[in-house]
Parts: structure tokens; sequence; C-alpha cells
């Protein structure tokens, strides 16, 4: 090994005049260093005392910078260390992850050479740290690996044959946190989430930032098929739990989240075949809004092009002006008359091709694309339509009227509202005529916007109803916000009360509550005498369900309810 000590001197008087200084200031993503092993005294330019919040360029000896060492990483770099001090190698080339003045973690790679006395014993060390936070490997915000090395990573554990699986995590709605708290705190928060990520996935986990709120996850040497399900199922509990709260400038802040996972090389040997896989069992997790991990397999990927061919037919269908969808109308009757009091107009579609897609399937796909604006249009001028129609006809009942469902979307649009007031005139109908049911999409997305724009609905003298009741997100909080003349308790909810104490219990506080404030309620989903019996007891003003009836065609429904005037 060749010995440099004797011109020492000679370099240290250089480094401690300009030549330290001018380097010290040729880069702002490289901090230089030089050690006199002799006192142990460490000097590093300025702008490392700065970034990383160092307490002088000078540090007296001590572990000042071994503190900033992140402690998982705190081995290799002693390893490396030790090497030198043993004079096994003058070179120090190593990767950790670093605090800086924040107090966040960023990964650097330090580069060093160790020069020795005549004796062998350490005499002089120099180098720089890199931050590669600025050179693409790193995330600055969050301080993981960047996608480029997930890609990297996959590639090396695929030539080496090495099995595992890849995860994905998107976290639901991130969106407003930057627009309500602002960018460097979004920042702060993604990188409290990394952490948490980085902590749950531990030893066997390497955790990548991807785009946006996404994080990766690799897992090696998890191989056996169920094993894996098993492992992966606790990892995703111990998100969700981490989740429920995250601690960021003394504010708490609880977010969901979508989680796919597929195995290599089970699913896939290729970095572009498990990235795809990773993108189908995430949309598929949002499609389903599921809260449980998905796993990709052969079916989900059948499912998803099955959804894209149904995806192309509704597009088709409403470029062909609307061709296909129709409306059925579901009878609301009141409670106490036993008369019709409403009706529900429910949409449906038609297609050779998909002879069981149900609005289940072809609404969501419709909001997606934002067609269910127009298409929403085409209902509110089909049903006002009908309904002016059916007015003029001498019947002994009439429909005095109309419930429609609205998406979050359609009111977005800003010229929903005199749409809806201009076809009420147009067909000479009261404003009251129409009953507007806020689907479950209002509510989560409940913003100022759509509070101003259901007051000026509620205004022009639009009847409003909260639907879906008792489903998701639905609290009663939601009440105090919304302008709503009827509150629906959703038919998934009915349905159970038969069975569950619980649920009995739930709705009928429900229907006292909202009576209480002046709402009316009506039960959807009703469809059986018993189940009548509990929601008029509780106080319920209208019934919906299959007890009456299924949804009808409008001629059907013209027939049996205003010509025949049908009373229960
Ligand atoms: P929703 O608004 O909660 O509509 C009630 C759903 O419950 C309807 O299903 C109806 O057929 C069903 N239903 C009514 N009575 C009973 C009953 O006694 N038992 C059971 N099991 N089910 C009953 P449908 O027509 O399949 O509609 C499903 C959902 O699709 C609707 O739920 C609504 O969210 C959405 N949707 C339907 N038509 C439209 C529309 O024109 N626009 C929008 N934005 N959404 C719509
Ligand atoms: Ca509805
Ligand atoms: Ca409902």
């Amino acid at each position: 090994m060749k010995k440099a000590g004797h011109n020492m001197d000679a370099i240290l008087n250089k480094f401690d005049s300009k030549l330290f200084d001018s380097l010290s200031k040729s880069s702002s993503r490289l901090y230089f260093y030089y050690s006199d092993m002799k006192t142990n005294t460490a000097t590093w330019s300025e702008s490392a005392v700065e970034y990383f919040g160092l307490p002088s360029q000078v540090l007296a000896p001590g572990t000042i910078w071994d503190e900033r060492v992140h402690p998982d990483d705190l081995e290799v770099y002693q390893k490396s260390f030790e090497a030198m001090i043993k004079g096994e190698t003058p070179y120090h080339n190593c990767e950790y992850r670093a605090k800086n003045a924040e107090g966040n973690y960023v990964w650097v790679n330090c580069l060093g050479y160790m020069t020795y006395n005549e004796d062998g014993s350490p005499d002089f060390f120099a180098g720089f740290v890199t931050n590669m936070g600025t050179v693409n490997k790193i995330d600055s915000v969050t301080g993981l690996r960047t996608v480029n090395v997930f890609r990297s990573d996959l590639d090396r554990l695929f030539s080496e044959k090495i099995c595992g699986a890849a995860v994905q995590i998107d976290i639901d709605n991130f969106k407003r946190i930057n627009s309500r708290y602002g960018y460097d705190f979004g920042d702060k928060v993604l990188y409290a989430i990394g952490s948490k990520v980085a902590e749950i996935a531990g030893n066997p986990g390497r955790v990548y930032r991807a785009d946006g709120a996404q994080f990766a996850v690799i897992f090696k040497d998890i191989c056996e098929t169920r094993v894996t399900r098993n492992f992966l199922t606790d990892f995703h509990r111990s998100m969700k739990n981490a989740l429920e709260q995250i601690r960021v400038n003394g504010i708490t802040l609880r977010f969901e989240f979508k989680m796919g996972v597929t195995l290599f090389p089970t699913d896939g040997d290729c970095i572009d075949q498990i990235q795809n896989n990773i993108y189908y069992a995430i949309e598929n997790a949002k499609n389903t809004k599921s809260d449980a991990p998905v796993f990709y397999s052969e079916e989900l990927y059948a499912k998803r092009n099955e959804h894209i061919r149904l995806t192309d037919a509704v597009r088709t269908s409403v470029e062909n002006h609307i061709e296909g969808f129709r409306i059925v109308l579901q009878p609301i009757i009141d409670a106490e008359t036993g008369k019709l009091s409403s009706a529900e107009a429910l949409l449906r579609w038609r297609n050779p091709a998909f002879p069981k897609a149900s609005p289940m399937d072809f609404i969501p796909i419709l909001e997606e694309s934002r067609n269910i604006v127009p298409v929403g249009k085409w209902i509110i001028d089909t049903a006002l339509r009908t309904v002016a129609e059916w007015s003029k006809i001498d019947t002994p009942v009439k429909l005095k009227h109309i419930n429609m469902n609205f998406s979050y979307i359609q009111f977005m649009d800003e010229s929903l509202e005199d749409y809806v007031v201009e076809k009420l005139d147009e067909y000479g109908l009261p404003r009251n005529t129409l009953i507007a049911e806020l689907t479950e999409s209002c509510r989560v997305e409940y913003t100022d916007k759509l509070a101003k724009i259901l007051q000026k609905f509620h205004d022009d003298g639009i009847q409003i109803a909260l639907d879906d009741f008792g489903t998701g997100y639905a609290s009663l909080m939601v009440l105090k916000d919304i302008p709503a003349d009827i509150v629906k308790i959703d038919h998934t909810m009915t349905r159970t009360i038969r069975n569950r104490e619980k649920d009995r219990n739930i709705v009928e506080f429900i229907i006292a509550y909202c009576n209480n404030m002046d709402i009316d309620v009506c039960t959807e989903g009703v469809e059986t005498d018993e189940i009548l019996g509990v929601v008029k007891t509780a106080g319920a003003k209208y019934i919906q369900g299959y007890y009456y009836d299924k949804p009808l065609e409008l001629d059907e429904f013209f027939e049996k309810y205003l010509k025949n005037g049908y009373t229960l």
C-alpha cells in the first residue's frame, strides 16, 4: 500500500487556504470534508454545515457526524471506516442515509481516501459526500429511493432469479392536503407517510416513492403464494392502522389508501409486466372501492379487458345520441295515506353485447368519463317532458313530483342549474316538481362550491334529497351542511333490519333524528310487510321498495299508478 504521509503538511496548508474553499463552493450537492486523524478533528465545507445543520465547520473529536447516520445504516458505515483504519483499503465508498438540518433523512454517497503515516497508522482522510436526492436516485421530499431505483432493483432481482412481491400503495385524495394546507405541509405529510411505510415494511421490504402520493415496496425472498398473501395482508392491516393517525405539525390526519400487489416471477418476470400488473391491481382496487389489498391475477386481467370493452360500448352509445338508454320509474309512496307521492327515475342501458350490465356497472363509467353530464341532461329532459305530457292527460292520479339522481360531477357543470330551471319552465312545471337526489359522490367530495350550488337549487324551489344514507361515509353531521328536505335511507341498510337488531336501532334513530330536524325520511328497499311496519312506526314519511313495485317501464307505470289509480 502506498504511504503518503510525508508531504501532508503541504497538502493541509493548501486545504486550509483557497483550494478547500473553492472546492466547497463548486457544487451545491457535494459536501467536502477532511480529517486530521492525529487530532481526529474534521473540517466540513460551509454548504455541509448549512445543509446538515452541523454546529460549526470544524468538528471537535467525537461522533457528531456518526450521529447523523441513520441507525439502520450505521453498521455499513462503520464497517467501511474500520476497514480504512485497519489499513485493509484506503478507499471509503459508502451509501447511507444522513439526517439533514430539517431532521429528514436523505440518501448520500460518501467517497473518501485515507493516507497513512510511515508506521501504517491513519494520517489524513479527505473526500466528499454527494446528496443523492439531487441525482435522481433519491426522492428529495421523502428521502426514499425513486422509481428509477425500483426498476433497477427489480431488474437485478429478476436476473438473480430471486422471488418476491412488488406492492404499490396509492394514498386517496391527497390533493386535498395540498389545497388545504399548501405544498410545504403536503411535502411534510408525504415524508411522514413514507417514513411510516418504511417502518412497517421493515427489514424484508425496500420502499420507494412513486409518482405523487404513491409508494412502492419490494419484498424479496417471500416466495410461497399463500405465505406471501398472509404476510401482505398483515402488512396492509398495519398500514391501515398507521394511516389512521399521521401527525404533522401538531395536526392529526387520517388517510385511506389502495394497495395493489403482484408476485414475481409467478405473475411476470420483466419490469414492464410487473408495472402493468400493479397498475391493473390498483385500478381494480379503485373501481371496486376495495380497501383490501388487491392481488394481480389472470382473472383480474380478463375482468379489466371486459371493463374496457364495456367502457367503449357505453361511450359509443352516448356518442350515438344516447342510444340504448332509457329511464324506468319506481313509485315512492306516502306512508300515511298509501298513495303515490313521487317516482324515482332510474337509468337503464340496453346493449346486446352486455345483457347483464346494471347501473352499478355503467353509472361509474359515465361518471368517470364525465358523460354523466350529457346523459344527466337527457334524463332531466326526458323525465320532465314525460311528467308534463302525463299531466295533460285526464287521469284519477297525477304524478306531482319526480326524483332524479345527481352525481357530484353533474353539479360541477356550471350550466346545470340554468338547464334545470329552463326545462321546468319550458314544460310549465312548478319548481318543486323536481326532487334532486344527491348520490354518495356528493357527500364524499362535499365542497364549499357544491354547498353554494345546492343553496341555489334550494332557493329556486327545487327539493333536495340526500341519497344512500346509511352507506359509506354518510354521517348525520353532513345534515348541518347540506340543505336537505329529505333523507333517503339506502336499500342496503333497510334490508338488514330484519336480521340485525343494531341496524334496526340505527334506522329508527336516523328517522327520529331527521324528523326532529324537520327533514322527511324516505326508506328505500322496503320489501316486506314486516319492514314496512318497522319504518312506518319509526316515522318514515315515504316508502320505496319492491314491497310496492320494482322500477317500471314508463307505460307500465302510467297504466298502473296514474290511469288505474293503484293504491295499497
Ligand atoms: P339508488 O339511487 O340508491 O337507487 C335505488 C336502487 O335500489 C335502484 O337500483 C333500485 O332498483 C333498487 N331498489 C329499489 N327498491 C328496492 C328493493 O326493495 N330492494 C332492493 N334490493 N333494491 C331496490 P338501480 O336502478 O340498479 O340503481 C342503482 C344505483 O344506480 C342507484 O342507486 C343510483 O345510485 C344509480 N343510478 C341509477 N339511475 C341513475 C341516474 O339516472 N343517474 C345517476 N347519477 N345515478 C343513477
Ligand atoms: Ca337514488
Ligand atoms: Ca339509495
